[in-house]
């Protein structure tokens, strides 16, 4: 069910974006999506391979020993706060792909996209999304995250981000409206800005509280400012899918150096 409402809502954003770009892309559009879906497949089996053969288990024992800091609360408060700490959670470890050089340098692939659209959102390297894996059992064990929980927000923080990835001109006042409430499509393209400073903002990836809450919200830089990527892998060369795969493993230039 899950999986045909996130294919929907991948065709939808890939039809507005059509018709409503928000920023000039640079790349062939097929040619960065199939790159993107290599990606997306990768993560898919990476998802079934890693992901869940070791997070579920964590997620069934935690519920059925009671563990985490929203067992004490009544049933449906309990639901609630533990979706806002998972997403909490996943502002902060976003915040640690960004400080922490080695987790940098698996999250800098999905940085070195040259355009951001709806299937930039599918592009993760294998190598974050296992490095994730143990946070992901931390999060379910501190917070008390039941399997059900858990597959509800994994699916709306899906949604989420293809929704903010999405290369999508929404009406300003709409966008900025959207933004005390989620993250929107013009606050994540100043995350992905190939300017130092932009990037280190906008870090949430469901609600945009954590932002708010944090002074890491930005709105002040206009989307046509906006170079999408990150300098030191600016050419089209350096984003091919053979070099992008193996970038965690190969020496990396230092990512906010202009490209002589
Ligand atoms: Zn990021």
């Amino acid at each position: 069910m899950s999986i045909i409402a996130i294919g929907g809502l991948f065709v939808v954003l890939t039809w507005l974006e059509l018709r409503r770009p928000l920023r000039r892309e640079v790349e062939p559009k097929p040619v960065r999506v199939a790159r993107n879906f290599t990606f997306a497949g990768i993560a898919a089996l990476t998802v079934q391979a890693v992901e869940i053969p070791l997070v579920r288990p964590v997620a069934i024992l935690t519920a059925s020993r009671g563990w985490g800091v929203t067992r004490a609360l009544p049933p449906w408060l309990a639901v609630a706060v533990a979706l806002l700490l998972l997403d909490y959670t996943l502002y902060v470890w976003h915040v640690l792909t960004h400080r922490v050089p080695w987790l940098w340098r698996l999250h800098v692939v999905h940085h070195v996209d040259r355009d951001l659209d709806a299937s930039t959102a599918l592009r993760f390297h294998a190598a974050e999304l296992a490095a994730s894996v143990p946070w992901r059992a931390a999060q379910i064990l501190v917070i008390g995250a039941a399997p059900d929980v858990l597959a509800l927000w994994q699916t709306c923080v899906l949604g989420a981000i293809l929704f903010h990835h999405a290369n999508l001109r929404l009406p300003a006042a709409l966008d900025r409206a959207l933004s005390w409430v989620v993250v929107t499509p013009r606050m994540h393209g100043i995350h992905h800005s190939a300017v130092r400073e932009h990037t280190d903002s906008n870090w949430s990836s469901g609600l945009a509280i954590w932002d708010r809450l944090h002074g890491t919200f930005r709105d002040d830089v206009p989307q046509e400012a906006i170079t999408i990527g990150v300098p030191a892998y600016s050419r089209p060369a350096d984003v091919t899918l053979e070099r992008v795969l193996a970038l965690p493993f190969i020496p990396q230039r230092p990512s906010w150096a202009e490209r002589d």
